[in-house]
């Protein structure tokens, strides 16, 4: 049996954080799949397309992941995926109970479907979609929080 993980986000956009959790994983899981999340309560920056289209970009390197949209379950998404793990990251200890909560309904939802935490590299603990966002938008340098390809694709929506 393939193991196959899912890795669901928002990821806008998709950071040097996100990147090195990926790229781990992939060395750890048959297939990685990156699913991003289409949420329509919640307005992202850039579009779902964008994402998908800047995630893939930054990720082409890497043979055995996939980028998906999805606007489903989580845990459903996942089976339709034939996906036996729901893939987190763990920055601080703030992120923890939110993480905690949301891995707790998910299991409810679905106690085949295991969540796992993986922590980043130190260097990019301190990094998240929505400071990125924010430096861009105050004319700061991102260049340190995500690739090249990101960085030129966000400068393009100010
Ligand atoms: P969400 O809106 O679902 O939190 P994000 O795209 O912000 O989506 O993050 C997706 C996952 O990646 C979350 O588990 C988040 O904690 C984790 N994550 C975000 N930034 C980093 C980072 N710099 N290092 C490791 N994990 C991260």
């Amino acid at each position: 049996m393939k193991k196959i993980a899912i890795y669901p986000g928002s990821f806008d956009p998709i950071t040097n954080g996100h990147i090195d959790l990926i790229r781990r994983a992939s060395k750890l899981f048959d297939q990685v799949i990156i699913g991003i999340t289409q949420n329509s309560n919640k307005t992202s920056f850039l579009s779902i397309e964008d994402r998908i289209q800047a995630t893939s970009t930054a990720l082409s390197d890497i043979d055995n992941i996939k980028v998906l949209g999805f606007d489903t379950l989580l845990v459903d998404f996942a089976t339709e995926q034939n996906a036996q793990v729901i893939l987190r990251g763990l920055r601080a200890v703030s992120d923890f109970e939110y993480e905690f909560q949301l891995s707790g309904m998910n299991k409810h939802l679905n106690p085949n479907i295991e969540t796992l935490f993986m922590t980043p590299a130190e260097q990019y603990a301190n990094i998240s979609s929505s400071l990125v966002r924010e430096i861009l938008l105050l004319g700061g340098d991102i260049s340190a929080f995500v690739p090249q390809s990101v960085e030129k694709l966000l400068k393009t929506k100010l």
